[in-house]
């Protein structure tokens, strides 16, 4: 069975999206197969890996909302061994629609129970939210990813997201880890990313990954031509750590069950 891994924190802009196009890729490109589930409204990811939203019919809504199965609404991308569930900006209704529903927190667990299978990965970009569709993100995982910019204040809020976390062991997941905690965005010329780094590692300690994202151009660049830097621009250094951020996290374990 495939290991389902979240990418979650709820602040935005911390690498959350590119993290999880980037690593699916990356795993894709590795030779495992991957599906990557966008739950996000805004659907970054989903374009990100060259999905035209204004094509897309069906998505992960009708998963959540309309108990549509997974396979009904799983499209292959141009990434060899890469397929997505994709976002549009319909998911943001479900946040509310949801309320009312029974089994409101466990609606994607079940949908990619069938997926499992079918995959060696199942990534699922989180929206920069605690709400309802983080939650069912957490509750169909095995693991998460929570990945930190190297900025000012990197640890703020991070307790909140440790909280959910318990609380969805608590009650619906009882065997969700942490799979890891990736640090983005370092700005190799400041002494600042150092202190983030040396703060982040003092309280995560091993569960931080030796890969540290770099700010790189070419990773902000490559979202807009719908394609993960693997392809974009193979040679750049966010390329090269992205693979080699894929290759911890094969390391960590490939498949449960
Ligand atoms: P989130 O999903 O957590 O909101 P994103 O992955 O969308 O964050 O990143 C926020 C913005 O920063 C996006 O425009 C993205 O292209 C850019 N970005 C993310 N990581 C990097 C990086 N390592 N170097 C340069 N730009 C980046
Ligand atoms: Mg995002």
């Amino acid at each position: 069975m495939g290991k389902i891994m979240s990418i979650a924190n709820q602040k935005g802009g911390v690498g959350k999206t590119t993290s999880s196009v980037n690593l699916s890729a990356c795993l894709a490109y590795l030779g495992n197969r991957v599906l990557l589930v966008d739950t996000d409204p805004q659907g970054n990811a989903t374009s990100g890996v060259g999905v035209n939203k204004a094509d897309v019919s069906k998505c992960i809504y009708n998963i959540l909302v309309d108990d549509l199965p997974a396979e009904d609404v799983v499209i292959s991308t141009n990434i060899e061994n890469l397929d997505i569930i994709p976002a549009t900006i319909q998911l943001a209704g479900a946040e509310i629609e949801l309320v009312p529903v029974i089994s409101r927190e466990i609606r994607l667990k079940k949908a990619l129970d069938s997926m499992q299978d079918s995959y060696d990965y199942i990534i699922i970009d989180c929206p920069p939210s605690l709400g309802l569709l983080t939650l069912n993100a957490l509750t169909a995982s095995n693991t998460v990813i929570i990945p930190v910019q190297c900025e000012y204040y990197a640890l703020e809020g991070l307790s909140q997201l440790l909280n959910t976390i318990r609380l969805v062991q608590k009650h619906l997941n009882k065997s969700l880890m942490i799979e890891g905690v990736l640090l983005t965005m370092l700005d190799a010329r400041t002494n600042l990313g150092i202190q983030v780094i040396d703060e982040v590692k003092k309280y995560f300690q091993d569960k931080v990954y030796r890969s540290i994202i770099p700010r790189n151009v070419r990773l902000g660049e490559a979202p807009s031509h719908g394609q993960p830097i693997i392809t974009y621009d193979p040679k750049s250094k966010g390329a090269e750590v992205y693979l080699e951020f894929a290759k911890e996290v094969m390391a960590n374990g490939e498949r449960v069950g």
